[in-house]
């Protein structure tokens, strides 16, 4: 079933197409003043392909905010960088606390609990600003390579505005460098984390640049190797238990696949031997995932059978 896919343009059409009564569900984030200016009623949905296939419905190629789907990409970055040494400065374990808490980082003595929440997101991009000269250009090079598209850029706005009311993100690392777990300067770890958030992709280029995830971590298109396949394994494990914050059991519960969401509306979930799934629409719920976000993958997951658990 899952390789038939002469007829999904047509099952994500409809798939959104019964989401139009949800479009104006949940709140669209405005902690980052030039995200609460997007447009709700939005939405999109892309599936790629390892076998290189891109099929997409509704609003899949129009740019949005990445913001913590970021995460993944940083991740990947820091973990071809320096290796099994980062797992000594952050953890793998869910953190059972919103995405931004504070509170776990002073009991566990600044080592975050993975690296997809803030905290563990400002570490990575701690590492990646101390071992690139020009980390945010080596950032957006590696993320426009696996898209295979130059044009992809960060929204100036977007960076501006978190930059300004980033306080809290401040707070993360300015707690972790008190416990020596940050290396660089603040100004320049909080630099990198916001410009790399602010960078503006489509579900279509999203899911196409992930593929490597789902492919053992190669490329499918290129078949460069972008990470071993024991760092995509973890990458994955990574997403599987955190990476949809509090929500990630239930997620794991109802859907059963890798996914990252971030509070620009995105949400990418990897299904691995088969492809990426993509999906855009602004409004979130009370854990910062998009509520028709979650629903659309949901929906195709349960069509296609593509639990990992089954
Ligand atoms: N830039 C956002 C922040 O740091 C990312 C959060 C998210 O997408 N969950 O608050």
């Amino acid at each position: 079933m899952k390789n038939n896919i002469v007829d999904l343009q047509d099952k994500l059409q409809a798939l959104l197409h019964a989401q139009r009564d949800n479009f104006i569900q949940g709140k669209v984030a405005d902690y980052i003043p030039a995200l609460a200016s997007v447009q709700p009623d939005l939405a999109g949905i892309c599936v790629a392909t390892i076998d290189g296939k891109t099929v997409g419905a509704g609003d899949y190629q129009r740019p949005f905010s990445i913001q913590s789907i970021s995460k993944v990409f940083g991740l990947v970055m820091a973990m071809n960088r320096v290796g099994d040494a980062l797992w000594q400065r952050v953890k793998m374990e869910p953190s059972g606390q919103p995405f931004n808490s504070i509170i776990q980082l002073e009991w566990e003595k600044g080592i975050p609990r993975n690296p997809v929440i803030n905290a563990g997101a400002l570490l990575v991009s701690d590492v990646l600003t101390s071992h690139f000269s020009a980390s945010k250009l080596a950032f957006l090079s590696f993320v426009r390579k696996l898209a295979n598209n130059e044009t992809i850029r960060v929204d100036k706005q977007v960076y501006l505005s978190e930059l300004s009311h980033g306080n809290r993100n401040a707070a993360l690392a300015y707690l972790m460098k008190s416990f020596g777990n940050i290396e660089a300067e603040i100004p320049a770890v909080l630099s990198h984390y916001f410009t790399q958030c602010a960078v503006a992709m489509s579900c279509q280029q999203l899911a196409q640049s992930l593929l490597f995830l789902a492919f053992k971590g190669v490329d499918p298109s290129s078949k460069s190797i972008i990470c071993s396949p024991k760092d995509a394994h973890r990458v994955n494990a990574i997403l599987s238990t955190s990476g949809m914050y509090d929500q990630s059991g239930e997620f794991a519960f109802s859907v059963g696949l890798p996914a990252k969401s971030g509070v620009g509306g995105g949400l990418i979930a990897i299904v691995p031997n088969y492809g990426v799934i993509c999906t855009w629409s602004p409004p979130l719920n009370s854990f910062g995932n998009s509520v028709v976000g979650m629903n659309l993958v949901a929906g195709i997951a349960e069509e296609l059978g593509l639990s990992i658990y089954h």
